[in-house]
């Protein structure tokens, strides 16, 4: 089958020159095996931390070997007792058109829902869900900021907190995605990131203050909204994308002394810190999706070979809700 494998470590924000198409010998199914054919490849932004090899909560992707990340695909061939040919399975084969994996490490999932299960239902819907529900723990009537709203955690973000009657405020980088998230998601104000205005603009979206604030993107935007925060106010870092292709560590105005005064409370997480409870997680988002409480979006870029880019896009912005790759039917 093909693959893709990381050609070499990016300086700086990556290219297509870091990533090689390569053929991959497949190995021969063994008993609990099977051979899927994948349907829908997930890119994700912290696909980009394991491409340098500097130390993280998750190991650096090897240079020369098959890049690994969440995918959908069907059973093509089974000799497990647990899956069967045709099933839909989930897992984290990666970057090829087929893959053989022990039937332990995926899982089943109902085909309707085959691509939310890398967004909405899986790993970004559940970041969102335990990022915001265990550390913002958002109050009705409070401000909940997020930034990165129109992305796939961020706008589950925003409509979670909604279900919880906060007022949400999104930020995002374009009025395209800001009337989506007002005209469509029911967000209570929003903010577009690259406005001249921003400081004013901000402070005008929370007239009183910010209860919670879940955080995507981080730099200066992060700071500009910890300015506003509120006594008591809850902060989840649950990314910092604005800081992933910087070569040099990036200073800013120092979060201690507002959280002093406000007697402030910020945490990081990492979604897996949750694992034991996504059962919990995934059983009432699908409720909510299946009610119709929370809407998503998927920005699907078609074909195997358009990979690297669709990525790539993911830092400059190009997706509205999950970006997934369509591969195959
Ligand atoms: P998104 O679907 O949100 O895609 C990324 C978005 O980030 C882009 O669409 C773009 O939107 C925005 N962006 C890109 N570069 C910048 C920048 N320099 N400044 C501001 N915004 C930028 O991705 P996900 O929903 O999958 O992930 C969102 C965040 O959550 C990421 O930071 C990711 O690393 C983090 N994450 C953390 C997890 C955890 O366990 N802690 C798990 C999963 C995700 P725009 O047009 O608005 O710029």
């Amino acid at each position: 089958t093909e693959g893709i494998v990381l050609a070499s470590r990016p300086a700086g924000m990556p290219s297509a020159e870091n990533f090689r198409f390569e053929a991959v010998s497949l190995p021969e199914l063994q008993e609990g095996q099977v051979l899927i054919r994948t349907t829908y490849i997930s890119v994700d932004p912290y696909m980009r931390g394991r491409m340098s090899d500097r130390k993280s909560y998750i190991a650096p992707f090897t240079v020369g070997e098959v890049i690994t990340g969440g995918a959908v695909g069907i059973v093509a061939a089974s000799k497990s007792k647990h899956l069967q040919a045709g099933d839909t399975v989930t897992g984290d084969w990666g970057w090829q058109r087929h893959a053989v994996c022990r039937d332990k490490q995926v899982r089943k999932v109902d085909e309707r829902y085959a691509t939310a299960a890398l967004g909405v239902l899986g790993m970004p819907g559940l970041t969102a869900y335990f990022g915001l529900l265990d550390i913002c723990q958002p109050q009705k009537g409070e401000t909940v900021v997020v930034s990165g709203a129109a992305g796939a955690v961020g706008m589950t973000v925003g409509q979670i907190a909604k279900i919880k009657g906060a007022r949400t405020v999104g930020i995002a980088g374009s009025d395209e995605k800001l009337a989506y998230l007002r005209d469509e998601l029911g967000f209570d104000a929003v903010v577009n990131y690259r406005s001249d205005q921003l400081k004013d603009e901000l402070k005008a979206a929370c007239p009183n203050g910010v209860d919670a604030y879940f955080d995507n993107v981080g730099g200066t935007l992060s700071d500009l909204v910890m300015r506003l925060i509120n006594k008591h106010a809850r902060i989840s870092i649950c990314g910092q994308i604005a800081s992933y292709n910087l070569e040099k560590a990036d200073v800013g105005p120092r979060v201690q002394t507002p959280l002093l005064m406000k007697s402030a409370m910020m945490k990081g997480f990492i979604v897996s810190d949750y694992a034991p409870r996504f059962k919990e997680g995934a059983a009432q988002l699908t409720q909510w999706v299946q009610e119709g409480r929370i809407k998503y979006r998927e920005h699907m870029v078609e074909g195997f070979e358009r990979t690297p880019e669709a990525f790539l896009g993911l830092f400059k912005g190009e997706n509205t809700g999950k970006l997934l790759v369509k591969i195959s039917e």
